[in-house]
């Protein structure tokens, strides 16, 4: 947490158009951290989508509240937002939507919802760097935001990392103290927002490479979830590119999408602007095995997102009311597939998979 996590954390903010960002360890620990600062736990239930990577929901049991899970719509296959309604309960404290392979969600009606039904709004932007809703930046419109900066993602360091945005001060102040042990300066700024205690608080001076006693006085239960310093600064250079990227991603997918002419095949929709920024390339088969066997035989690599709907995982299976199957979910969880999307393909390259994609 030297100088370029601080110079990081003021670019990405910056970048994304909110006051503060968060560094932590992954991903995953966004999601984690984000839930514990709004106080969300056992007996709470946060509405999410079934159709994502396993930390999304997992994230939500991890702090001991229930997820519960809506349906997604057919063609963007993110949370549908005309189904979210229908599954508050009291014990609602959250909705938990996912920006699914870069494409934004309905955002703006989920807020329009959260704030009718006064529940928080966590965004999971794992797929979403550089995504835009209506022009304005996916991470700057939920209380908070989860950001994944996994080398698969859009924005990849050389190993682990992950962010936390939001334009809420006392929040800022709550997960910059969950990320560190509840200690030093942040973690009693955090304590006094928490038990609304009104005073002065010392400022910390100390400097990480000398000793500190501010470090060992603890104010809360946190965790340990640092952006390493060498991420920050990889991080940091490659933040100027995303942009350009992306743009090529968008490029790459809307000649795949314009060229792929297969009647068993459906390509994604496309969006406007940076709406979708492609962060997987996910079409559909109605034989999802047969197509998959064909490209494997070309030399053509694909993955399967997702074969299970988080509502049918095997940890889930049995705990209450899960293992009813939500049909968009369950339907697309036997046809998607992805084929390979990077801003680096090269024209021969994008032209065999085209060509390949012809015979599937
Ligand atoms: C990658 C991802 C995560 C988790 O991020 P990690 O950095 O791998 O912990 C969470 N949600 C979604 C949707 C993801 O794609």
């Amino acid at each position: 947490m030297g100088e370029n996590v601080k110079q990081f954390e003021k670019e990405f903010a910056e970048y994304i158009g909110v006051k503060h960002a968060v560094s932590v360890g992954n991903g995953t620990d966004a999601l984690i951290i984000a839930l514990k600062a709004l106080g969300i736990g056992h007996g709470d239930e946060v509405i999410t989508t079934p159709f994502s990577f396993f930390a999304t929901s997992e994230a939500i049991s991890y702090v001991g509240a229930k997820p519960v899970f809506v349906d997604v719509e057919r063609e963007s296959y993110n949370l549908d937002p005309e189904k979210i309604e229908q599954a508050i309960t009291e014990n609602t404290k959250a909705i938990l939507p996912v920006h699914i392979f870069g494409r934004s969600c309905k955002i703006d009606r989920i807020l329009e919802i959260a704030k009718k039904h006064n529940l928080y709004v966590v965004e999971d932007a794992a797929q979403a760097a550089g995504c835009e809703y209506k022009g304005k930046k996916i991470g700057s419109f939920g209380d908070l935001a989860c950001f994944s900066f996994f080398p698969t993602k859009n924005l990849g360091c050389y190993g682990d990392g992950g962010m936390i945005t939001t334009n809420n001060p006392k929040l800022e102040k709550v997960v910059r103290a969950l990320r560190a042990h509840g200690s030093g300066e942040n973690g009693q700024h955090a304590y006094n927002i928490l038990n609304n205690i009104e005073e002065e608080v010392e400022k910390d001076e100390g400097d990480n490479t000398v000793y500190n006693p501010k470090k060992y006085y603890n104010y809360l239960i946190g965790q340990n979830s640092r952006l390493d310093e060498i991420q920050a600064a990889i991080l940091r250079v490659k933040l100027k590119h995303l942009d350009s990227w992306n743009e090529k991603r968008i490029e790459i997918s809307e000649k795949y999408t314009d060229s792929i002419k297969n009647h068993g095949i459906r390509c994604p929709l496309k969006a406007n602007g940076k709406e979708m920024i492609y962060h997987l390339y996910v079409l559909e088969a109605d034989d999802r095995e047969k197509a998959i066997n064909i490209l494997r035989e070309k030399g053509i690599s694909t993955g399967v997102y997702y074969p299970v709907p988080l509502n049918m995982q095997k940890v889930y299976i049995g705990s209450e009311n899960f293992e009813n199957p939500l049909k968009v979910a369950d339907f697309l969880s036997k046809r998607t597939f992805a084929i390979p999307l990077f801003p680096e393909l090269t024209v021969e390259e994008i032209s065999y998979i085209i060509e390949t994609m012809q015979e599937v």
